[in-house]
C-alpha cells in the first residue's frame, strides 16, 4: 500500500510509543520522537534543535536535551557513544553498533549478530549489564580514497 501517512496518524503512533515506554505525552517529546523516527541517522542535540527549527517547530536547547535523555532512559532512543564530542541520538531498533571514521567523523551502522541489548555480558562484571556498545574506529572508504598515495 502506498499511502502518505496523515500527520494525525503519525502523532498517534508517537503518542502510543511514548505511553508504551511509560512516558507522559508532551509536545516536546512528540516533536523529538517524530523527528528521530522520520530522520534516520545519528543526531546531536544541536542537530535535533536545528532540524526542528527548520520544520518551524523550534524547541529550546535545554528541552531538546531533557527530552532526548528521557527518551534514552526509557529505551526508545539510543545514545550512541562515538567518542569525544557531542552525544548522538538515534531512534530505535534493531540494536546495532557503529564504525566511526577517525578522519572525517562519519558514523556507519554495524550489524549486531544478536540485534538486541545487551549483546555482550561478560562474566567478570559483578552487576547487571544493560547494554554493550561496540565502537569500531578507523578510516572510512572515502577518506581512504582521499589519502595521497
Ligand atoms: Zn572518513
Ligand atoms: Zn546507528
Amino acid at each position: 500500500m502506498v499511502a502518505i501517512q496523515e500527520s494525525a496518524t503519525i502523532e498517534q503512533d508517537d503518542a502510543h510509543l511514548l505511553r508504551e515506554a511509560g512516558l507522559r505525552v508532551t509536545r516536546p517529546r512528540l516533536l523529538v520522537i517524530d523527528l528521530l523516527r522520520s530522520t534516520p541517522g545519528h543526531h546531536s542535540a544541536d542537530d535535533i534543535g536545528t532540524l526542528l527549527a527548520e520544520k518551524s517547530t523550534p524547541l529550546p536547547r535545554a528541552s531538546v536535551y531533557n527530552v532526548a535523555s528521557a527518551l534514552v532512559d526509557c529505551g526508545l532512543v539510543t545514545m550512541v557513544s562515538v567518542g569525544p564530542g557531542s552525544a548522538r541520538y538515534e531512534y530505535g531498533a534493531p540494536w546495532h553498533h557503529h564504525f566511526v571514521c577517525k578522519i572525517c567523523g562519519a558514523i556507519q551502522d554495524v550489524h549486531c549478530v544478536l540485534g538486541k541489548k545487551p549483546c555482550l555480558d561478560p562474566d567478570d562484571i559483578a552487576g547487571d549489564v544493560e547494554e554493550a556498545q561496540v565502537t569500531f574506529r578507523g578510516t572510512c572508504a572515502s577518506c581512504l580514497r582521499a589519502v595521497p598515495a
